[in-house]
């Protein structure tokens, strides 16, 4: 008998070929979020879940007793309750690396729009329905030669990185592990602990996961170090960031302006952060491009099957699991 699956959320058809092939799928083929009491009755049978924007809670799991693997569709997944999946057997799995271009691609979307106040000009043109030039209208930062400050310089803060080294930017970055001193050398980026960064940088882009330690990383006492007049960019994860003292930190100019990809309490936007002209605000997009989101459909139909199949997939994120299902 094939396994049973269920997939929460419509995500590229091409990416599932294989998961229809080998195993018995109950497709939700809606962009609408599942009722959660729809959702605990159609995880009852399940031995895997393809995890896309749910809440994979100790509940839900309670709710399926027979449920071996958790695929979350992203490589975030601060959504799925891991120790709870852990005690369970429950093998769980993420998409790292095939979002990472997309991500990056759009960070420094948000650097350039914030930057170079793209909204804003765009807003002005489409309200006044005119075009004027003015030599001291809508004054920008430029990006060459200055500090680039990225918080978690794994695969997305690295891609970045790239970016702004070609914009001819200086690279520093932040993260719990220092890298060997000869990498910074080789790779020009270097290494500051996370107050330095914030005092030095121009421009400060954050791509930590949302874990407890990163919850509020970047808070009143950080933003207050960070130099007059600099940007901020968040695609990571909303909490990592105190979005109050981040509004106050924009309405007393302290900061120069905001982009921002994710927020605290989504879907909901602080109302300030909306009414607010030097924020650039995208509705969680980081991964929307036909290439990636099918290739993260892929990925994660791929982790699901092989784990299934009872053999280790390449993406697991809880390995610790493999201890307590071999007892
Ligand atoms: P990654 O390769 O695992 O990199 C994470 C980085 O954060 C590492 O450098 C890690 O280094 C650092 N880090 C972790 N905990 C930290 C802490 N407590 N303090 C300081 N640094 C810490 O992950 P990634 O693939 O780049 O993805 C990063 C995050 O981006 C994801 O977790 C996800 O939430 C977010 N994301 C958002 C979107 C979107 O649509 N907006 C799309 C993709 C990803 P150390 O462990 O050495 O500290």
């Amino acid at each position: 008998m094939k396994p049973k699956v269920l997939v929460t959320r419509n995500i590229p058809r091409d990416g599932l070929t294989e998961l229809f092939q080998k195993c018995d799928v109950d497709y939700h083929n809606s962009n609408e979020v599942m009722p959660m009491k729809e959702l605990f009755s159609r995880v009852k049978e399940i031995d895997g879940l393809l995890c896309v924007a749910v809440n994979a809670s100790e509940d839900l799991m309670r709710h399926a007793p027979r449920l071996k693997v958790i695929s979350n569709y992203g490589v975030g997944y601060d959504r799925v309750d891991v120790e709870a999946a852990t005690l369970r057997k429950i093998i769980v799995t993420n998409t790292p690396d095939v979002v990472t271009e997309a991500t990056a691609e759009l960070a420094f979307g948000l650097i350039l729009a914030v930057t170079r106040r793209i909204g804003e000009a765009d807003r002005i043109l489409r309200s006044k329905r005119h075009f004027r030039w003015g030599p001291m209208q809508l004054l920008g930062l430029e990006l060459t030669g200055k500090t680039m400050g990225i918080i978690g310089f794994g695969r997305i803060g690295q891609a970045v990185a790239r970016r702004a080294k070609a914009f001819g930017m200086n690279v520093i970055y932040y993260q719990r592990t220092r890298r060997d001193k000869s990498v910074d050398t080789s790779d020009q980026c270097f290494y500051r602990p996370l107050e330095t960064l914030l005092k030095l940088s121009d421009v400060v882009s954050i791509h930590v996961p949302l874990t407890k330690e990163t919850y509020h990383l970047i808070g009143e006492a950080q933003l207050s170090l960070m130099k007059k007049g600099a940007y901020i960019i968040n695609t990571a994860r909303g909490p990592v960031l105190d979005e109050e003292a981040l509004v106050r930190a924009l309405k007393s100019d302290k900061l120069s302006g905001a982009g921002l990809d994710v927020f605290e309490k989504e879907p909901h936007i602080h109302p300030e952060l909306l009414q607010l002209n030097n924020t650039v605000l995208t509705p969680h997009i980081g991964t929307t491009t036909l290439e990636t989101r099918t290739a993260m459909a892929k990925m994660a139909a791929q982790n699901l099957i092989v784990a299934l199949e009872g053999k280790r997939p390449p993406n697991v994120v809880n390995p610790e699991v493999y201890k307590l299902i071999k007892n």
